[in-house]
C-alpha cells in the first residue's frame, strides 16, 4: 500500500504518455506506467521518474483486451489498494481513405483507441466507486472534433472518446469521479514524426500559434485535471491545439 495517489498511465512507455506519466509524478503520485509492446521503453521511463525523486511500476497489457484489462487493473488493485487518477492515452493510427479502408485497419484503430478507453475505464470504475473518489483522463484529438480526410477510423475513434467521456461523467458525477478529455492538436511524437516535411509545413500554417505542440503541453493540461484544482470540472474537453480548433 502506498500513502500516494495511484495514477495508471496506459501507453506511459514514450510519447504524450511518457510527459504525462513525468508530470503525474512530478506532482507527487505514484505512476504504474502501462504499456504494450515497448518494454524497454517503460523500463526507461520509470528510471527517469525515479532519478527525479518520484516513484512509478511498470505493468504490460493490451488495452485492447477486455480480459487483459480486467486482470491488469485487479493486479494493480492487489498491489496498491486503488487507483486514483486513469489516464487514456494508448493509442495508434492507420491511415487511408476511406475508400480503400479495409475492414482489419478500421476495427484495429477502434478497438485500441475507442474500445481500449472503455474497457480501462470499465475495470477501473467499480473500484473508484467503492473509494467514491477518482479521476479519469482520455486523449480525444482534434481529429475526434472536426474530422480529418484520410482518417476516418482514427477520428470515429476520437469523437467516439468524447461521446464515452460525457455518459460516464454523467453516470459517475454523483461518486465524486470526474471524467474528462483532451483534445491535442498536432504535437511532436513518433505518431506524428511519421508525416513528410511537406505536411508537417501544411499543418504548421493551419494552426493559429504556427506550430506543433509538446508533449509537455498536454502533459500539464493532463496534471491539472488530475489535481485536486479540477475537482469540479467534469464532461469537458480541454482542446490544447494553439488555437486550432476554435
Ligand atoms: P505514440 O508516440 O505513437 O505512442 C503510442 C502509445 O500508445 C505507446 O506508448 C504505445 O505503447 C501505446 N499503445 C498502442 N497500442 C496499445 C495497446 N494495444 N495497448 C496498450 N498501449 C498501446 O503516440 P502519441 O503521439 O504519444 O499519442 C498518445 C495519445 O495522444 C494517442 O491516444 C493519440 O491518439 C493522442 N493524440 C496524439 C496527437 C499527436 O499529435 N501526437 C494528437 C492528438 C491526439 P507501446 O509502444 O508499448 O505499444
Amino acid at each position: 500500500m502506498s500513502e500516494k495517489k495511484i495514477a495508471v498511465v496506459t501507453g506511459g512507455a514514450r510519447g504524450i504518455g511518457k510527459a504525462i506519466a513525468l508530470e503525474l509524478a512530478k506532482a507527487g503520485n505514484l505512476v504504474v506506467i502501462n504499456y504494450n509492446g515497448s518494454e524497454e521503453k517503460a523500463r526507461e521511463t520509470k528510471a527517469e521518474i525515479e532519478a527525479a525523486g518520484g516513484q512509478a511500476d511498470i505493468l504490460q497489457c493490451n488495452v485492447a483486451d477486455f480480459d487483459a484489462c480486467e486482470a491488469f487493473f485487479k493486479a494493480v488493485a492487489e498491489k496498491y489498494g486503488r487507483v486514483d487518477i486513469l489516464v487514456n492515452n494508448a493509442g495508434v493510427t492507420k491511415d487511408g481513405l476511406l475508400m480503400k479502408m479495409s475492414e482489419e485497419d478500421f476495427s484495429r484503430v477502434v478497438d485500441i483507441n475507442l474500445k481500449g478507453t472503455f474497457n480501462c475505464i470499465r475495470h477501473v470504475s467499480r473500484m473508484m466507486l467503492k473509494q467514491r473518489s477518482g479521476r479519469i483522463i482520455s486523449l480525444s484529438s482534434v481529429v475526434g472534433l472536426r474530422g480529418n480526410a484520410g482518417q476516418a477510423n482514427y477520428a470515429a475513434s476520437k469523437a467516439g472518446i468524447i461521446g464515452l467521456t460525457k455518459s460516464a461523467a454523467k453516470e459517475l458525477a454523483s461518486r465524486g469521479i470526474t471524467v474528462n478529455a483532451i483534445a491535442p492538436g498536432f504535437i511532436k511524437t513518433d505518431m506524428t514524426d511519421v508525416l513528410s516535411d511537406k505536411v508537417k509545413e501544411n499543418i504548421a500554417a493551419s494552426i493559429p500559434m504556427g506550430s506543433m505542440g509538446t508533449t509537455e503541453d498536454v502533459a500539464k493540461a493532463a496534471a491539472f485535471l488530475a489535481s485536486d484544482g479540477a475537482r469540479y470540472i467534469t464532461g469537458q474537453v480541454l482542446r490544447v491545439d494553439g488555437g486550432m480548433a476554435m
